[in-house]
């Protein structure tokens, strides 16, 4: 079959041109004119919209309040927290004019907003009766990168931040591992991704915090993508904002916070789990369209057809389902098939004429795993709206599936270099290591793996290094793999 412009470069031959082709074939973004800058198109956006409805009921559930703070963050502020700053400074963009003239002080686009927050947090907490105090912000956020990627690097990206402060480490732990529940659940039940979460070593922390936990999900390439992370910063910024409060008995005590961050990265993760040689394949739960129907039909056979299309896509859509339909005239039928699996539509059905006479549409699944049928089945047009959803639920549970089988099939327990070499290549490797920076390094300059977390899940166990020979640390064996 000839390839047409809409196709895309077969996923099996080279991941990294098929994502390109992705991306932008299924009008998911554009290039923004400045290097680095994303334009996210519609179609992209939506998929955005929904997990965010989603990762936002989940923390209003949880008693945490929206707000909304300023982009631009003096420098000073940045410099508070020393490891923060020595983090974030690479990445900066900074502010030095405005108003035709130069500032006094640079201001910062925000690359995350604990320090401005942290500000505030001051400012509004002063009893123990104020605690927790627990925000959450919808954003855009700034960070310089070198070599972007759209959705996994890209100088601008958006994400929502948590942040919260509690009298106590344990409740501001506990919060940190309250966040990291929600990145799981969305992870899984929404995006159907395959995903360890566990805690990352102290190289891998993030700037200015005392532990760092994560989701980390497999990609169909093998690599790790970190999908969200959840950070408990212990008192090192409230120290360095001056976030206190008065405790029951009037003593001054400082307060212990958190942060947490899901980003649009986590579309880049669907296309990598789910894609296949053919494109795009979305998870029902985020799926602009779950269903798309295209009435096939010329002459006078036209209007009956499209008439039974518009009337089923909208008892469809009384059903709570999100239908299209695809009567574009200047396209054939078989152009419409490939251009909605190539951007992933779980669902297409066909309405021709003898489907019409039969009282049936021909349905497809844009993909079966396992024992599912690949085939098209005729569904009577009357009891679509009653059938669809179960066949949607259905789906969304096969991608689960296919993405837990593939992360399981390409993870390695192992205990010699060489078998950690060979795994790395392809999957990812269960490993004990002695927790050095120097042996990470050495680890790394050779495979380019990374130490991805210690699982939260995980029998506890000692031994030597895979890679040096010295006693291991951490106490479980960590998931090492090349990342994104
Ligand atoms: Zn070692």
């Amino acid at each position: 079959m000839a390839r047409d412009e809409r196709s895309v470069t077969p996923q099996s031959e080279d991941f990294s041109a098929w994502y390109n082709d992705v991306v932008f074939r299924a009008e998911l973004v554009d290039r923004g004119p400045v290097r680095g800058s994303m334009v996210i198109r519609p179609y992209g956006y939506r998929i955005w919209e929904l997990l965010q409805a989603d990762l936002d009921g989940r923390i209003k559930a949880t008693g945490h309040h929206n707000a909304y703070f300023p982009l631009l963050i003096p420098q000073s502020y940045m410099e508070r927290e020393a490891e923060h700053i020595e983090g974030f400074a690479p990445e900066f963009f900074t502010v030095t004019h405005a108003g035709g003239k130069e500032l006094e002080e640079p201001l910062v686009v925000r690359p995350t907003s604990e320090t401005i927050i942290g500000e505030m947090m001051a400012k509004w907490i002063s009893s123990h009766r104020d605690l927790p105090l627990l925000l959450n912000q919808w954003a855009n956020v700034l960070r310089w990168e070198m070599r972007p990627r759209m959705f996994l690097r890209t100088s601008e990206f958006l994400w929502q931040e948590g942040h919260t402060a509690h009298a106590t480490a344990a409740e501001a732990i506990a919060e940190t591992m309250l966040a990291l529940g929600f990145y799981q659940d969305a992870a899984v039940q929404i995006a159907a991704l395959a995903t360890v979460a566990g805690e990352k070593t102290p190289g891998e922390r993030f700037a200015g915090a005392e532990r760092t936990f994560t989701i980390e999900a497999m990609m169909r390439d093998g690599r790790a993508l970190q999908a969200g992370t959840s950070h408990f910063m212990g008192t090192n910024f409230a120290t360095a904002f001056g976030i206190t409060y008065t405790s029951e008995s009037g003593t001054a005590a400082l307060c212990h916070t958190s942060s947490w961050g899901m980003s649009t990265r986590m579309i880049g993760a669907v296309i990598m789990t789910h894609g296949d040689d053919k494109g795009l394949v979305l998870p029902p739960a985020i799926a602009p369209y779950q269903v798309v129907i295209v009435p096939i039909g010329r002459g006078e056979e036209a209007a009956a057809v499209q008439a039974a299309a518009t009337e089923l896509a909208a008892a469809l859509r009384r059903a709570g389902i999100r239908t299209h339909v695809d009567d574009r005239p200047q396209v054939s039928p078989g152009f419409k098939f490939n251009d909605w699996e190539m951007r992933g539509v779980p669902i297409r059905l066909e309405l021709g004429p003898r489907d019409l006479a039969a009282g049936a549409a021909l349905m497809s699944m844009r993909l079966s795993y396992g024992e599912g049928d690949a085939g098209k089945q005729s569904v009577p047009l009357s009891a679509a709206a009653d059938l669809l959803p179960a066949e949607l639920t259905a789906f969304q549970v096969m991608l689960t599936k296919r993405a837990v089988d593939f992360r399981d099939d390409h993870t390695a327990v192992v205990d010699s270099w060489p078998e950690f070499a060979a795994g790395v290549a392809t999957g990812w490797v269960l490993a004990l290591t002695c927790g050095e920076q120097a042996c990470e390094d050495e680890i790394k300059a050779e495979t380019t793996a990374t130490p991805r977390c210690i699982p939260l899940e995980g029998e506890p166990e000692q031994g030597p290094c895979v890679r040096c020979g010295k006693p291991s640390a951490y106490g479980k064996r960590l998931i090492f793999a090349r990342a994104y």
